[in-house]
């Protein structure tokens, strides 16, 4: 079907997208969004599905049901309220799981502040924070390997760091961003945080137009608190994004204000970035900005880019005219304290028109990002070089468990180093560095490459001299290039 509206002159297809309206504050804001874009003239028609607490509560430990994720998944496009995850264990985070079985590797969040209308200590701000999604330590893959020690897995792949980084660039030059910069702690974890940086060199390579720029997480975090006007766009892993991405909203002004989107190569989720608010709850109270600059990002991605630019318009004009909700109301800046549903009615009575004094925005030729699909490199030449055995042992001098472990060793294997958490501590360990039950034993052949079978021979042994082998990891070498991390003081 195609449509003409009142206020916004595309040719536009009615899409078809789901809605849930979630806990707490959640009805009240979704209702406030739904209003405001449908009059603007947005072309969407809405299923509503149950997600959150209740369906929690039933005993679904996912807090989604079956049915839900099929109106998800035929409709592609998903506006969701926030939602409350119950008290206690077992419940699984409803996001996570959204994001990671629709494959929504972006999560886009743009931080803009409205000075001198919303207090921040940043005036001049306007950054937008690009996390991977769905890989790092979020792939949640934890084990107790010791008494004293558990792991997290950091899983970084190559198709996650083009896919997010071929993104950050893409969604630079479509919405007329000069610069993208990427945070990594590739210092530390060269292979890892290593991968990330150097996908971001060679995408970015193919970016000529853009200014691009590297910093270490750690400075590159202060820097941006301290001073958010010198980045644009930044890209990072996914941790690293889950926390500097409230850092950047909250410094903006308020956490209350953010939207976000979680973009995939089928699906695509938009949200606001807080919670229910439940003591907030029915009392139309609540600020619906977050939720609605989500549905502005919902109608870029749907190319209603016309409609997302009226309403985000209306919505600047409506926080300059100082009509805020009491979570941004300040006396002597704001004019009048008003609920959701008239903050929301205010922004209605200003589609059309366009703020003065913050600058407006221009979506205009925008349409939704569409990626090429990943495709697999040719395989490198892989050679196994060596093997990490990883064992449980009380004792606290790693020159007596050296002992143990040569006598794993033949002719062929031989044992060359021992870590406890990444620092050598043998051969010429020092006795002031602190020991766990937790060692790195690391092999390697005397000559050539290692065979399977002779990692199959060290654990045989292992098991004979009675040694707890926790864990091994193979050593491989890519197109002859060691890929895996040294001892730390080796
Ligand atoms: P919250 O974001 O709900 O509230 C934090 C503070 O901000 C509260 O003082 C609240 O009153 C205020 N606030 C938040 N949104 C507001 C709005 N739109 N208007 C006015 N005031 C607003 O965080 P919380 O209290 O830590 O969490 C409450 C529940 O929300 C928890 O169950 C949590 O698990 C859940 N949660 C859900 C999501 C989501 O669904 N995406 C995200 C974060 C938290």
């Amino acid at each position: 079907m195609i449509l003409i509206t009142h206020f916004c002159t595309q040719k536009k297809i009615m899409q078809r997208i789901t809605i849930a309206k979630g806990d707490g504050i959640g009805p009240e804001i979704m209702d406030a969004t739904l209003r405001i874009i449908l009059a603007a003239g947005a072309k969407i028609k809405v299923d509503e599905i149950e997600v959150g607490e209740k369906v929690y509560l039933a005993g679904n430990t996912a807090g989604i049901a079956k049915e839900a994720w099929d109106v998800i998944r035929k409709n592609k496009v998903f506006l969701k309220a926030p939602i409350t995850t119950p008290q206690g264990g077992g419940y699984k985070s409803l996001n996570v799981t959204t994001r990671k079985f629709l494959g929504l590797y972006a999560n886009v969040r743009p931080c803009r502040s409205y000075h001198p209308f919303v207090k921040t200590k940043h005036p001049v701000m306007d950054v937008v924070i690009i996390r991977e999604n769905e890989e790092d330590l979020y792939a949640g893959i934890e084990h107790q390997q010791t008494d004293e020690v558990v792991q997290c897995l950091k899983l970084i792949s190559r198709p996650g760091c083009e896919k997010i980084v071929r993104y950050a660039f893409e969604y630079a030059k479509q919405y007329g961003r000069k610069k993208v910069t990427c945070f990594t702690k590739d210092n530390i974890m060269k292979q890892t945080d290593g991968l990330f940086h150097a996908v971001f060199d060679e995408i970015g390579a193919e970016y000529p137009e853009l200014e691009k720029e590297h910093w270490i997480i750690d400075i590159g975090a202060a820097k941006l608190a301290d001073t958010p006007e010198a980045f644009d766009v930044i890209v990072m892993p996914n941790l690293y994004g889950d926390v500097l991405s409230d850092v950047a909203a909250q410094i903006a002004g308020s956490v209350g204000l953010a939207g976000s989107a979680n973009i995939g190569e089928e699906c695509s989720m938009f949200e606001a970035i807080h919670g229910s608010a439940p003591r907030r709850a029915g009392q139309n109270m609540a600020n619906p900005s977050g939720l609605l600059q989500g549905a502005i990002l919902m109608l870029n991605h749907l190319g209603q880019t016309d409609v997302a630019e009226v309403v985000q318009n209306a919505w600047l004009k409506t926080i300059e005219d100082g009509i805020h909700t009491y979570d941004i109301y300040k006396e002597g800046v704001s004019k009048q304290k008003v609920g959701t549903r008239e903050f929301a009615n205010a922004v209605i009575a200003n589609l059309n028109k366009k703020p003065t004094t913050l600058a407006p925005v221009s979506y205009a030729g925008g349409k939704a990002l569409k990626l090429p699909s990943y495709k697999r490199k040719p395989a490198a030449n892989k050679e196994l070089v060596g093997v990490d055995l990883f064992v449980h042992w009380p004792g606290t001098d790693a020159n007596e468990l050296a002992k143990y472990m040569s006598d794993l060793s033949g002719n062929d294997v031989t044992l060359t180093m021992i870590t406890n958490r990444g620092i050598k501590v043998w051969p010429d360990g020092f006795k002031e560095t602190f020991c766990t039950d937790h060692w790195r034993c690391r092999f390697k052949p005397t000559s050539g490459m290692l065979q399977k079978n002779q990692i199959v021979q060290l654990l045989t042994k292992a098991i004979e001299k009675n040694i707890d082998t926790i864990k091994t990891e193979n050593l491989y070498a890519f197109d002859g290039k060691p890929a895996y991390s040294l001892g730390q003081g080796q």
